[in-house]
């Protein structure tokens, strides 16, 4: 017989192997599943403890996020270079986190975003913004991340939604679940391919709610910002869904010029 003391012992160490075993297995899985490579330039990283998202080296990471800053929705050009207080506070224009401006290297990899082998670059970029705003992102306490929506036809053409991927890699590594809220009506004409007068009506009631976000604190996701006019379409049909505060995450502002 043994003693029970050797017995819980036993029962113990086995658990701490076991726990060991899993936590191997799971950083073999996300090797595989995110290999140690920078997602953008394929240079090696070192290998990490757990690797939730796809990871950026330390050189593109910092010239993706170089210019993080935060904006209203709003008039986003005026927001240029400021650094406000948490989003929304103390304002009831809806703020929006940004990455960088859509320009150079950035612009490159949200256009890569967009197709179907971005996938991997997206929830990259998703995750850095959740790095380099974590401090207002746990001030604000949000509750769930909502990519805007793409329409199906598109979703169906392109293979991909790239606010998706945005949005996974953000809320892995915010650690806040995904929830697709959000859906077209119908399929709009792409925003930057009309002119910056008829964006708002283009979205007139193409946007409606699909799942239930009441009293939620919503992380509302898109790809670029240039006039706002998506996120504000998004914003209204949260805030009719009874969402308790909205705040939008974008990876890259344009000036309405650059569309
Ligand atoms: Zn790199």
């Amino acid at each position: 017989m043994g003693q029970p003391l050797s017995a819980t012992g036993t029962v113990e160490a086995g658990k701490t192997g076991l726990l060991a075993a899993g936590r191997r297995l799971a950083a073999v899985a996300a090797d595989l599943l995110f290999p140690p490579r920078c997602a953008w330039c394929a240079v090696d990283l070192p290998a990490a403890e757990s690797v939730m998202v796809p990871r950026l080296c330390a050189p593109c990471a910092a010239e993706f996020a170089h210019a993080a800053t935060e904006c209203p929705f709003a008039a986003p050009d005026r927001g240029a270079g400021t650094a406000g207080p948490g989003p929304t506070a103390g304002a009831t224009e809806p703020r929006c986190l940004v990455l960088g401006p859509y320009d150079g290297p950035l612009r490159e990899a949200v256009l890569r975003c967009k197709r179907p082998a971005g996938a991997l670059v997206a929830q990259a970029l998703g995750g850095l913004v959740a790095e380099r705003h974590a401090e207002r992102l746990r001030a604000w306490r949000p509750d769930v991340v909502v990519p805007v929506p793409m329409h199906w036809l598109r979703r169906l053409g392109r293979g991909t939604s790239a606010t998706g991927d945005i949005a996974r890699g953000l809320a892995r590594a915010a650690g806040l679940p995904v929830v697709a809220a959000l859906r077209r009506t119908r399929a709009t004409v792409m925003q930057n391919r009309l002119p910056v007068a008829d964006r708002q009506g283009n979205l007139a009631d193409a946007i409606a709610l699909r799942r239930a976000v009441a009293g939620r604190r919503v992380l509302l996701v898109d790809d670029v910002m240039t006039t706002g006019a998506t996120l504000r379409a998004c914003h209204r049909a949260l805030a009719a869904g009874g969402a308790a505060a909205v705040a939008g995450v974008v990876v890259a502002r344009a000036r309405a010029s650059d569309a």
